[in-house]
Order: C-alpha cells, then structure tokens, then sequence
C-alpha cells in the first residue's frame, strides 16, 4: 500500500495564532519556490536566510522578511521546501497567504499535511510521526524525553532488529522443510534450538509490553484524584499544590460539582490533579451525578488522596488512598492517624506533601529508563508480535512455525507504518495543527 503521491504545492502559517514577534509560512511541494518567487523576485541561495521585500500581484507591499528555500527530496517535507519569516501581525500573515494561493498550483494545507508528505516521501517513519506529535504536546521533560526518542527512530531500530531476529529463525526454519529423510536428526536439531530461541525473544517481547503501562503513564501524564467530604479543602489544596488558581473555591458545601483538572509538573513527570465533588449524603442529583463521577475518577487514578480537616468524620476511604489532613492550622494538634498535615490556607506541609507525590511520580514513571511502548497501537503490534512468537515456539510444525514467524515480522512491521497503515493515517495526521 503505497501513499499516493502528491502533486499539488501546499502552504500554511506554521507558527500560533496573530500576532506574534515572528509569524512562519511553509510552502511545499512542485511550485513552491515558484510562488515565493512572484512575491519577492529573486529566490535567495538554497539554505541561507536571506531578506526579501514581499509584494502582492499588484505590487502593494507586504512584508519585509526573511526568506529561506530548501531544495530537493532531503527536507522536512521530502520535497521542495520554502520558509518565510514575517512579522507575525494579521495582515501580514493572511495578505501573503492570500498572494501565494494566487499562484494556480497552490492551496492551503490540511492539519499534518506537510508531516504526511515526509511520510509519504519516506522522510519518517510512522513512529517517528509519533513522536513528533507527543513532542509538540509534550509539557514536561520526561515526556520531551520520550517524545524525541521515539522522534529519533528508536521504536522503529528496536521493531526492525527483533523483526530480523524473528526472520532469521524463519529462514532456518524454512531451510528445515527442505531437509531430506536421512537428515532428520539435523532438522530436529536445528528446530530444538530456534524452539528455545523463539522463547527467549517472546520473553523479551512480552517484558517491553509490560512496561507497556509505565510508557503510557509518562505519554498521558498520571492522574491524582483529590477526594474527601465537603468543604475540608479539597480545592484549597489542589490550588495549592498546582500554584494555578483554577479550581473554584467557596465556603459553601457542595460547589465543585463536577471534576475540574490541574494540570502539574511533578520534576518533569506530568500530572492531573482531579479536583472532586465533595462526598456526601445529597438529593440534589446535580451533586449526585458531580459524587459519582468524583468517585469513577478516584477509581482510574493512579493516586488518591483523601482530604480530611480537624473534626470532620472521615468517611469511607478507598485502599491505597493517602490520608491528608488539611486545615491543621485550626487545631495542630488534632489527634487523627494520617500520611500528611497540611494547611492549603497558610501553606503548612505544602512543599512536603509536593515532594513526597514527585517521589512518587519518579517511582511510577521512572524517568531514567527509556519507555517504548507509549501508544496503544505500538504495545497492540508488540503484543501481537509476542503472542505470535509463543505460538511458533509451540508448535512441532514447520509449516505452522513458518506461519506464526511471517504474522510476527509483520506486526512488528506495523511499527514503521510500512504494513497496514491504510486506516490509520487520517487519525494520526489529523491530530497534527495546521502548518505541521
Ligand atoms: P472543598 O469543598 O473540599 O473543595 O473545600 P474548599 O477548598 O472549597 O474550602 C472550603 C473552605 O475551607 C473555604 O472557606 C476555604 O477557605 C477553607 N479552607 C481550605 N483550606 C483551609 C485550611 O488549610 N485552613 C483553614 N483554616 N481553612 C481552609
Ligand atoms: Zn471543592
């Protein structure tokens, strides 16, 4: 299944929204250069950042920029590739946009259009797509970490070398069919030792889809559900420890109805903290639908925290939870067995119980350790790999070994995208902006 090739020139603002200090236009494609050459005369020498004045078709000024080209199939885009650099101001931005869709062969990009070119161009690899968007979402170190191995084809070398593995035991397994009678001894040999091959790599496949779930967790960010009875602070705190001032804060019961999320940076990890209606007896079935969402969230998370204040009764407590005490202000020295006293008011045991869910946060996520398999698709293709693997390492047929290693080598080739990416594409291209 190859890509179809695409002929027409592409443009679009590859920078935020207008205005900024600098707003970039990328054109790619056949006529790119041709485009950018109505508007400013002479192109600049291929690579070298050069100023230009830019003109419309009835030569109104434009814009005062600098101008880049890069020619040939080795670019981002896998094929001629122009940068402007503007002033990022409205007009500037759409009067050149406007100018270069005059040119017949030009039109505006689709989201991920330039990306899906250097797909399509073999300039990346599926993967490495991957990466580049986790990359562009990436709002801690860990997960720029992440994101730039995977951008940089680490995924792609370790799929490929367990897929020659897997093809070199499929080749002695098929020179194994072609033994004759009298070398059966030889052929038993050769396929008690790819036998105990076989587990060893199905092993190793299945170690890399358990640690399946720590990739993800960095990928995604880990959830902190934030529970307890109303009113003992739940939102203080989450304000608190977040320093967003985000979540709503009264002093009546029952006002956070529904979960409201914080995003926190946890030494690099990502986190959310959910921010959860207060648990409690109620008719209101605005506040039942907030308590039961609070507690199918308290559920998923990989933490809970169970807020408490001096007096109030505890409530239940889901296992694993751990117990804060806030408000320890108003009575220091209340009497209640708990993980951590805080006040979110005046800042008391704060920074302790910060350091204490980082510490946490490192030993779920590990951050040292490269983790592979951060896509449901790349630990779905491993899996499928390593099922396949077991399969053939269990079975005393040739030909049925010969099959189960062929289902393998191709789903590991789904890693790349060079194998049934058909219905894929739209998804993970669409998730690009517009201008990637
Ligand atoms: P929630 O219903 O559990 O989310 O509680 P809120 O965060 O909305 O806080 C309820 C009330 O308790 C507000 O009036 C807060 O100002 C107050 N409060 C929150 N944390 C503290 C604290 O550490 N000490 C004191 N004295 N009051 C607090
Ligand atoms: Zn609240």
């Amino acid at each position: 299944s190859c890509p179809a090739v695409t002929r027409s020139t592409i443009a679009a603002l590859a920078t935020g929204r207008p205005p900024s200090a600098v707003a970039i236009i990328r054109i790619s494609g056949p006529a790119a250069f041709a485009a950018v050459a109505g508007l400013c005369g002479s192109l600049p020498p291929p690579r070298r950042m050069s100023l230009r004045t830019l003109r419309d078709p009835n030569a109104q000024l434009l814009d005062s920029a600098l101008i880049v080209v890069f020619p040939g199939t080795a670019t981002a885009s896998g094929e001629d590739l122009a940068e402007l650099h503007l002033h990022g101001g409205a007009a500037v931005v759409s009067g050149v946009l406007d100018a270069l869709t005059r040119h017949p062969d030009v039109r505006l990009a689709e989201a991920g259009e330039f990306t899906r070119r250097a797909f399509a161009n073999g300039r990346l690899d599926l993967a490495q797509v991957e990466g580049l968007a986790d990359l562009i979402a990436a709002e801690t170190a860990t997960q720029r970490g992440q994101a730039l191995a995977l951008a940089g084809g680490v995924l792609t070398r370790l799929a490929d070398s367990w897929r020659d593995q897997i093809l070199s035991v499929l080749a002695q397994a098929e020179a194994g069919l072609d033994f004759a009678e009298d070398e059966a001894d030889v052929a038993a040999h050769i396929a008690q030792a790819s036998t105990e091959r076989l587990h060893l790599i199905a092993a190793e496949l299945n170690a890399l889809v358990a640690d399946s779930g720590r990739a993800a967790r960095i990928r995604e960010g880990l959830t902190i559900a934030v529970i307890g009875p109303p009113n003992v602070g739940k939102s203080s705190l989450v304000n608190a420890l977040s320093t967003r001032d985000m979540a709503i804060v009264t002093p009546i019961a029952g006002t956070t109805r529904d979960t409201i999320e914080v995003p926190m940076n946890l030494n690099g990890a990502a986190a959310t903290l959910v921010d959860t209606a207060g648990l409690r007896a109620t008719d209101d079935p605005i506040e039942l639908e907030g308590i039961r969402r609070a507690k199918a969230r308290a559920a998923a998370a990989d933490l809970v925290l169970h807020i408490s204040a001096p007096g109030v009764d505890e409530g239940g407590m889901p296992v694993g939870a751990w117990r804060v005490l806030n408000k320890c202000d108003l009575d220091p020295s209340a009497v209640t067995e708990v993980d951590y006293r805080v006040s979110a008011l005046a800042g008391d045991g704060i920074a302790a119980l910060r350091a204490a869910l980082a510490d946490w946060a490192a030993a779920a996520t590990r951050p040292g350790e490269p983790a592979l398999l951060a896509h449901a698709r790349h630990r779905a293709a491993f899996a499928d790999a390593a099922a396949a693997v077991q399969a053939a390492a269990g079975t005393d047929d040739e030909v049925l070994r010969a099959e189960d290693l062929r289902r393998a080598a191709h789903a590991l080739g789904r890693i790349a995208g060079r194998v049934d990416v058909d219905d894929i594409l739209d998804r993970i291209f669409g998730q690009f902006c517009i201008g990637k």
